[in-house]
């Protein structure tokens, strides 16, 4: 029976040789003898098989049943059971073997082993993928969401950490000076890591520092990865850096057909990235280096658009809004002032002579001086105020919810922000300038009205010589009427309406009455008796200014012809503009016009303003030497408002040099202008000319002007203008003026 059952079954006594042994267990272990009965174990077994089962038959011998699988041959498996025999007295007599084949068995369970071991391979390369998927969508979400390069750097090495689960990614760009260094712009893994990883050199040239797997990527432009940094003479150079990280990867980041830097990723177990992985990666890297190359573009976009819009919107010199902005801004603050009923004011600011000053100081000078000016016309306004520069010397500034009283108050806080002298080249210059004001909505109350009023109001100030002016409708209104002038001077000139009046001029030293200025006027049928000022400049617009001058000198010369016969031997001056210096022909008519009168040399003088002078100075200089080579006394008129320099004023062939009467009336308030006043004459006198002190309209200026040494003065104090007809008899009752040396004497 028991050599049906399919098992080995054997009796072995405490002597251990085998009392029984059934069929199969003699056909497994002695399959060459017929009997086994009286052998011992180890002979069955033999001798290596016995060693493995000795300490087993030791321990069932004491009483102790044993199992235990073995392979007693190759391939051969089986679970063996020891079981104990007692006789009565409980001593063990011998014990039972009991033996299965569990060859098939132990061949499935391999078989098992195997397969779970290539499952669990598996399951770790899909792990790998994973986690570099899971790196890859969460890089993209970074790319969607980071608005700028900084954000978006920081992010794909957080989703390198946190999504992909990798010990710590590093992202290195190329350093932008041309070298091949490489520089750790993003990082994420290490607390801190990021300021170590800069300090260490990392370079994408071949040798020592490039031969990580940053250094690689950049180089070749390929992924590159490395199995085991502690190990690989690759990272001899880091290896004290490495933190506890074993593999590598680094992959380029491409933008168009350059290399920009690298993606590395860092991981604690050694050899960790499948080329699944590293296909995976790649790709990140590539969206990644894609999004920076759109960010880059959306950022270039954006500088450009903001570019545009300065240079569009702003003023390059000073920073200002220009007259597109100012425009818009105007345009708006109508918009509103229509619909709220607001109020705003508006101004137009004009430099004086900005022309003169580039050309004798020079265009970078001039610059400075503009950027000075926009800065205090800034520091002047109110807050709300735009300010604008509008084009060369013009400048405007709108006040929304203004009335009249800020543009008054904008007024005198202007005056006082730009009263200081301006540092040009260390020259402390005096910069003026006038202002044209406009109130909406009673001035304009479309934003096209609001600008003609702003350019019309300051040329309103202009002729009054004031430095602002509120928009004057009704003088406005008469402009048209203006224009018939044009018209009706040229018959005034040509009919005898034009006069001539004169205003003495005083030697200082004498007390003596030691010339005369010619002063047009022009007696009006309808309107009077006008000032030249409110006909000049039109008469200077209109070419009328070439026969109104030649009506000036033959009056004059005629006036000195009669004065020369009468033996009162006096100079007459007469004034010319600036576009009788372009006249060709003026040299030729007034030495024709001398001859015709036969006048003495030195009777008749000329002035001309500095700012015509200065303003083709070199063009000028010509024109006075010729004028000068007819024996004619010059002078410089209106003198300080214009920027001569002291070497050209050296070159000019003047007599005389006449202080404006704006230093004059303000000397005994402003202690500048007084101070100008002073080293105006001191100057004029060490270049060897004289000077003329006009505006005079006190004896206190008197007395100031006199202890300066001033040659000659011409003012009201002296005498107004007057006809020239009532010169004479004026002439024969004026006495000197107390104070002066022949007032003493008479006295
Ligand atoms: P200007 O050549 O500077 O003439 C001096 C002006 O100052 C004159 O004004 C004179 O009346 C004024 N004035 C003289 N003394 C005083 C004073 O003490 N106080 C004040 N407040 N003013 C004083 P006017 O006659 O109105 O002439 C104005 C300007 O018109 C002149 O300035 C000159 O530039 C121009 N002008 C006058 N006549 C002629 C002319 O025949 N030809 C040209 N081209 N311009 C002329
Ligand atoms: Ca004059
Ligand atoms: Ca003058």
């Amino acid at each position: 029976m028991t050599s049906n059952v399919p098992a080995l079954i054997a009796y072995v006594d405490a002597e251990q040789h085998y009392v029984y042994a059934n069929q199969q267990y003699c056909e497994r272990f002695a399959p060459q003898r017929s009997d086994i009965v009286g052998s011992t174990v180890s002979d069955i077994l033999g001798e290596a098989r016995y060693a493995i089962a000795a300490p087993l038959i030791d321990k069932v011998l004491q009483g102790e049943a044993q199992t235990y699988d073995w392979e007693p041959f190759p391939g051969v498996w089986q679970v063996v059971s020891y079981v104990p025999q007692r006789d009565a007295a409980e001593h063990v007599v011998g014990y039972y073997v009991m033996g299965t084949d569990i060859t098939e068995r132990k061949r499935a369970e391999a078989r098992i082993n195997a397969l779970n071991g290539e499952l669990w391979q598996q399951v770790h390369a899909l792990d790998r993928t994973t986690r570099a998927l899971r790196t890859l969508s969460a890089g993209n979400r970074t790319m969607l969401r980071a608005r700028d390069e900084t954000e978006l750097l920081n992010s794909m090495c957080q989703a390198i950490v946190t999504a992909g689960g990798y010990g710590m990614g590093v992202i290195w760009y190329r350093a932008d000076d041309g070298s091949d260094a490489l520089r750790a712009v993003a990082e994420c893994g290490r607390r801190g890591a990021l300021k170590l990883l800069q300090s260490v050199t990392v370079s994408c040239a071949p040798g020592e520092f490039g031969a990580g797997v940053a250094g690689v990527a950049v180089r070749t432009g390929q992924t590159s990865t490395v199995a085991d940094m502690a190990a690989d003479p690759a990272y001899a150079a880091w290896r004290q850096h490495l933190s506890g990280f074993r593999s590598a990867l680094g992959c380029p980041l491409r933008a168009g057909d350059t290399v920009i830097g690298a993606l590395t990723i860092y991981h604690g177990e050694p050899d960790t990235f499948d080329a699944d992985e590293v296909t995976l990666l790649t790709e990140s890297a590539d969206d990644l280096a894609f999004g920076i190359a759109t960010l880059r573009a959306a950022a270039e976009q954006q500088r450009a658009q903001a570019t545009m819009y300065r240079l569009t919107h702003f003023d390059a010199l000073t920073g200002l809004p220009n007259h597109t902005q100012f425009a818009a801004a105007l345009e708006a603050a109508v918009d509103t002032g229509h619909r709220e009923g607001r109020p705003f004011v508006a101004l137009q600011t004009n430099i004086d002579r900005l022309r003169e000053v580039n050309d004798a100081l020079g265009f970078a000078h001039g610059d400075a001086m503009l950027r000075e000016f926009a800065e205090r016309l800034r520091a002047a306004v109110p807050e709300g105020a735009v300010v604008a520069r509008l084009r060369g010397d013009e400048f405007a500034i709108l006040i929304p919810g203004g009335d009249r009283a800020a543009a008054t108050a904008l007024a005198l806080q202007m005056d006082e922000c730009l009263a200081l002298p301006f540092g040009v080249a260390d020259i402390p210059l005096d910069v003026s300038f006038k202002t044209g004001i406009v109130l909406f909505p009673e001035h304009g109350a479309t934003p096209h009205d609001v600008f003609r009023h702003m350019d019309i109001a300051l040329h309103q100030a202009k002729q009054r010589g004031a430095r602002h002016a509120f928009f004057d409708a009704q003088r406005h209104r008469d402009q048209p009427i203006r224009l018939s002038m044009a018209s009706e001077l040229k018959r005034a000139i040509d009919g005898d309406q034009l006069r001539v009046y004169l205003q003495p001029k005083v030697d200082v030293r004498s007390g003596r009455v030691c010339g005369a200025e010619a002063l047009v006027r022009w007696q009006h049928p309808q309107r009077g008796l006008v000032p030249p000022l409110e006909f000049i400049e039109l008469a200077e617009h209109t070419g009328l200014i070439k026969p109104l001058t030649e009506w000036m000198l033959e009056s004059v010369l005629t006036l000195s012809r009669d004065w020369a016969a009468a033996g009162r031997a006096l100079p007459i001056a007469v004034n010319l503009s600036a576009r009788n210096l372009r006249d060709e022909d003026l040299l030729d008519r007034i030495r024709q016009q001398l001859a015709r009168f036969g006048t003495a040399p030195g009777l008749l003088e000329l002035e001309i303003t500095e700012s015509t002078v200065m303003d083709d100075a070199e063009f000028a200089l010509g024109v006075l030497h010729g004028l000068r080579g007819l024996g004619i006394p010059l002078h410089i008129d209106d003198f300080g408002t214009g920027y001569s320099s002291l070497s050209y004023l050296q070159r000019l062939p003047v007599e005389c040099i006449k202080i404006d009467q704006s230093f004059v009336r303000d000397m005994s308030s402003n202690r500048d202008s007084a101070a100008i006043v002073r080293s105006t004459i001191d100057l004029v006198h060490d270049l060897g000319r004289r000077i003329v002190a006009e505006g005079v309209e006190t004896q206190a200026h008197w007395d100031q002007l006199a202890s300066l040494g001033c040659d000659v003065i011409q003012g009201y104090l002296v005498s107004r203008p007057m006809p020239a007809a009532d010169f004479g008899a004026w002439l024969q009752g004026y006495s000197p003026l107390p104070g002066s040396p022949t007032a003493a004497a008479r006295a």
